[in-house]
């Protein structure tokens, strides 16, 4: 019985393959992702995922933000089958806003993608979400996108990101030619060539690759033309020379980046960064754990379960107001009613409506392994950082607060709703939604965010769920740090030193709120045995 669980575990954990996709608005994220879902099988015609955001966008209070604005709040979680493995992607919010958010689900990826626009090259927004990425050694594919179109030089694109973005570039196709002249791509480790067709135009040319006897088979001239051949010959010449050939370990290890070049909206390219992805991207990995004797390494393969809560997102079924906890599996298999142990809360609870998320629904979960994510029903009873598991207490750590950079006052227009109001500020605050500090002089709540366009959205859901009518008032901070000391006494002192400029967050974390960075500068100065953290990991 034993080894035929351990024998399922293994074949199950090694088939997954889950990752996020990243890129600056408007590079083609939605439309790769689409590809790739119709590659999978999980949708049946190109469109479905724009309409689906739609829809939701016209039947949801808050997302009246998003629709507003047209931007893109939420993040999703999508699963499907390709070449007999369970692919699992989780969707970024593109808006820098709402890069918090973007941080905690790559927390629970094991790799990801990231889609450069050929045409403006590496972008604001890829550079962040790139930074996140490095602090964990995120294996990362990129995809350069929009071919089709008079782009930047390829040579120029791959010392964009490896500047930019401080990772080798290491190609593993090269375009043939661009924008009008757009030929198709030469897969230089097959010694192949991919024709491009403008999606749905016939095309004479074999839609399979084809492969040739390297670059002086003299079939290659006759194939694409003398001029283009003769390119071809000189750049992967340069590229032998100057450029990096692959190489998984550093691939896997964060240091290097596979490159792609194809057109999404084309359907070009994408079917080979699949077959990459299901090769060479990473299974499950390990994940670091606090434990009883300090911290270990939970190995996917373990027999006993336990998972992380690393997003919780309201209003994804807004028939219903629910608030869904996603949850990464880290090891073990789950099984709907299965119990499980609640640390946090030293409870014992039973998970017996699980979901998972296919493309356009959700259905039950019957059972699930590592690498798989899974909605929770949530209740009140899940946070973010929240880890479940059959047997040992455990924490996975990793998910942190970041500290925020704007910050409002919240008034009531209606005093007697502040209950609704408080209740209404820890549950958001508990999502990840915004962060909450209590002066601990006076009664009011300020709010924290990293990015302003969150303080719309808690309005709008404040008033959307717990009926309360809030405003802001301006408020004269512009800078927070959470507060520790191994020096009782010194803490002590400093706290009725700063009694006016303190608070208590979400999770009753001490931190330090002032009007400016140069005076906070001057209060860490003053005050040696105080740390000052500008992240603080979610307890
Ligand atoms: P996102 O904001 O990153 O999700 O980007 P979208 O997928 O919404 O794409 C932004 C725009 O680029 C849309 O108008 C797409 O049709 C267009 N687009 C996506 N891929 C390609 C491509 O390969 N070539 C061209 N020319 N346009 C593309």
């Amino acid at each position: 019985m034993q080894t035929n669980i351990s024998s399922a575990m293994s074949r199950e954990a090694l088939r997954r393959r889950t990752f996020g996709i990243i890129s600056h608005p408007d590079a083609g994220k939605t439309t790769l992702t689409e590809k790739l879902l119709l590659f999978g099988g999980a949708i049946q015609m190109a469109g479905a995922v724009k309409a689906k955001k739609a829809q939701r966008h016209a039947t949801s209070d808050w997302m009246e933000v998003e629709r507003e604005r047209g931007i893109s709040v939420s993040s999703s979680v999508m699963k499907f089958t390709y070449a007999d493995h369970i692919i699992n992607l989780l969707d970024t919010p593109g808006h820098q806003d709402f890069s918090e958010d973007t941080y905690r689900v790559l927390t629970a990826v094991d790799s990801a993608l990231m889609v450069i626009d050929s045409v403006k090259g590496v972008e604001t927004q890829t550079r962040k979400l790139m930074e996140v990425c490095r602090m964990r050694d995120t294996p990362i594919l990129t995809f350069i996108n929009k071919l089709d179109r008079e782009g930047r030089d390829a040579f120029d694109l791959l010392s964009d990101i490896e500047q930019t973005l401080g990772i080798q570039a290491a190609p593993m196709t090269w375009p043939i030619g661009m924008g009008k002249s757009f030929q198709g791509v030469y897969d230089i480790e097959r010694q192949a060539i991919r024709f491009f067709a403008e999606d749905g135009k016939k095309t004479a040319r074999p839609k399979e690759a084809l492969v040739i006897n390297g670059l002086n088979d003299p079939q290659l001239a006759e194939l694409i033309g003398e001029d283009a051949a003769e390119q071809l010959r000189t750049e992967i010449d340069l590229l032998e020379g100057a450029g990096f050939p692959f190489d998984k370990e550093l691939y896997l290890k964060g240091k290097q980046t596979p490159v792609f070049f194809g057109s999404a909206v084309n359907n070009f390219g994408v079917q080979e960064l699949l077959d990459t992805l299901v090769r060479l991207a990473p299974g499950p990995i390990p994940r670091v754990a606090e434990c009883a004797t300090g911290e270990r390494v939970v190995n996917p393969l373990e027999e006993d379960f336990s998972g992380v809560v690393f997003k919780i997102q309201a209003n994804m079924d807004p028939a219903h107001r629910d608030r869904i906890a996603f949850m990464r599996i880290c090891s073990g298999r789950f099984e709907r009613g299965m119990k499980v142990k609640h640390h946090r809360i030293g409870k014992e609870v039973q998970l017996s409506r699980a979901i998972t998320f296919m493309a356009q629904d959700r259905e039950g979960v019957e059972d699930a392994w590592p690498g798989d994510i899974i909605g929770l029903h949530n209740h009140g009873t899940l946070k973010i950082g929240d880890t479940l598991t059959t047997s040992e207490p455990l924490k996975f750590t990793g998910i942190p607060n970041f500290s925020p950079e704007h910050f409002r006052r919240v008034q009531l227009a209606d005093p007697l709703r502040s209950k609704q109001l408080a209740k209404g500020l820890k549950q958001l605050a508990e999502e990840g939604a915004i962060q909450v500090f209590r002066p601990i002089t006076d009664s009011s709540h300020i709010l924290g965010a990293v990015g302003v366009l969150q303080f719309d959205v808690i309005i709008a859901r404040l008033k959307a769920e717990y009926g309360v009518i809030a405003l802001y008032e301006p408020c004269p901070i512009s800078a927070a740090r959470w507060i520790t000391s191994s020096d009782r006494a010194a803490l002590e002192s400093f706290k009725s030193d700063q009694q006016s400029n303190l608070a208590y967050d979400g999770d009753d974390c001490l931190a330090i709120l002032s009007s400016s960075e140069w005076r906070l500068s001057r209060i860490i100065e003053e005050w040696p045995q105080i740390t000052f953290h500008t992240t603080r990991e979610i307890r």
